[in-house]
């Protein structure tokens, strides 16, 4: 305190003295006056503080304000999925997710009430556990194949802070991984037992030595053992095609040239279907960014379902366009039986058949439009199915245009650059 105070006071002091002593010594006259004058201004400056350091009075310790505490349901609203508070057994608060997933009167009802089911009474009637616990799953509450899982933790009051996580999603990704692999086996393991039987009875004297039987049986063997090398064939493209989901393909693919290709394999296959195929295509329409193998197999898997399941001698038409958006279509239409309604949101799910006896006599794997879809989604494109039963298919993609092709496109046909020939 004595530190700012004391060495101003201390210098004004000693200038009134000098003054006093002019005074004094000049026996007060004009030079005197002058000469206290100045000593007292300037024992007034020093006083004011103008030639020296701020004064540093002692400060109170900071106190921050006192900030409102949250209203709870404010709380509880922030948290994603729904909440409740306990107390008593009572429900006290229940956020929005909440009331939307257990109903709008379940505030100030029995806890067990408002959540009805088995295993959320049990935990909520047990006693409140100290150590965190394992979370209750609870299959069917607001739907019957929804999955949540129920945490419930304790509050120094006494009361339950329960809340609900949807756990849907991963179930069904997990349902689908074992459905996927229980279906693959089973895929695999029939053609297998089947040829293991002829390999048996051919092992057999009397039925190897009949070179007819042999050969008829060798020929099944050799169908079934296909079947399993395509169904592996396609069990690999899906998992590579999986895997290269996030990777856009960038080269710039010209259809038109892709289809006659295509056409050209199909066609030196020897499928007397082959030659019913009639392509009707815009050859001026732009190259699609794509991944030329990926769009190879989806123009295999479409001509092929349209060859197979199209009426014998019927035609198998390719259309390839642009559309007034500017995205590239081709539609692959045949006249066949065509699919009714109820069967076709479930088209892409792997194995999948509207008529598993006529997918596999046709030489089927069941993935085929399964790994159409997945293509056309790593291509940022579109796939639709429309059907007549009785009249037969029109499978149409949508993929979008080279963006790097279509603009240089563009800039050669508005400027004087040399075009661009496709
Ligand atoms: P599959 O190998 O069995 O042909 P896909 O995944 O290619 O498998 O097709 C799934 C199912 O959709 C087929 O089994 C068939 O029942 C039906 N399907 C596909 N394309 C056509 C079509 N052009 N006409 C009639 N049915 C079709």
């Amino acid at each position: 305190m004595l530190h700012g105070f004391g060495s101003r006071t201390v210098t004004a002091i000693g200038l009134v003295i000098v003054a006093a002593i002019a005074v004094f010594l000049l026996e007060w006259n004009l030079q005197a006056a002058i000469i206290s004058l100045v000593g007292g201004i300037a024992a007034a400056l020093v006083a004011t503080g103008t030639g020296d350091q701020p004064i540093e009075l002692p400060r109170e310790p900071e106190v921050a304000p006192a900030r409102p505490t949250p209203d709870l349901q404010e709380v509880i609203e922030s948290v994603l999925g729904p909440v409740l508070i306990i107390a008593d057994g009572l429900v006290s608060h229940a956020n929005a997710a909440a009331l939307g997933l257990l109903g709008h009167h379940i505030v100030g009802e029995d806890v067990r009430v408002a959540i009805r089911h088995p295993g959320a009474a049990e935990r909520l009637a047990g006693p409140l556990a100290t150590t965190p616990q394992e979370p209750v799953n609870l299959v069917g509450l607001g739907a019957r194949d929804q999955h949540w899982e129920m945490h419930v933790s304790g509050t120094t009051n006494g009361q339950r802070i329960v809340h609900l996580i949807d756990r849907t999603g991963s179930h069904a990704a997990e349902r689908m991984r074992v459905d996927f692999v229980a279906n693959a086996s089973h895929e695999l393991r029939t053609p297998l037992a089947s040829i293991l039987g002829y390999i048996e009875t051919l092992g057999d004297d009397k039925a190897g030595e009949d070179a007819q039987v042999r050969g008829r049986f060798l020929k099944i063997m050799f169908d079934e053992a296909r079947r399993m090398q395509r169904l592996i064939e396609d069990l690999i493209s899906l998992s590579r095609i999986e895997s290269e989901k996030y990777r856009l393909p960038d080269r710039a693919v010209d259809l038109a040239e892709l289809i006659g290709e295509v056409r050209s394999e199909l066609l030196d296959a020897q499928d007397k279907r082959s030659r019913d195929i009639v392509a009707d295509l815009d050859l001026g329409v732009a190259p699609v960014a794509g991944d030329r193998a990926q769009l190879s197999q989806i123009l295999h898997n479409l001509i092929g379902n349209a060859m197979k399941y199209g009426r014998t001698g019927t035609p198998v038409t390719i259309k390839l366009w642009s559309d007034p958006l500017g995205m590239v279509r081709i539609s692959v239409v045949d006249e066949g039986d065509g699919i009714a309604p109820e069967h076709l949101p479930r088209l892409t799910e792997r194995f999948y058949r509207v008529d598993p006896g006529r997918s596999r006599a046709a030489g089927g794997t069941g993935l085929g439009l399964a790994i159409v879809k997945h293509i056309v989604e790593r291509h940022r494109g579109r796939f639709d199915v429309a059907s007549t039963v009785g009249v037969g298919t029109t499978v149409t993609l949508m993929l979008p245009p080279h963006q790097k092709t279509t603009a240089a496109i563009a800039a050669a046909t508005h400027s004087d650059a040399p075009v661009i020939k496709r």
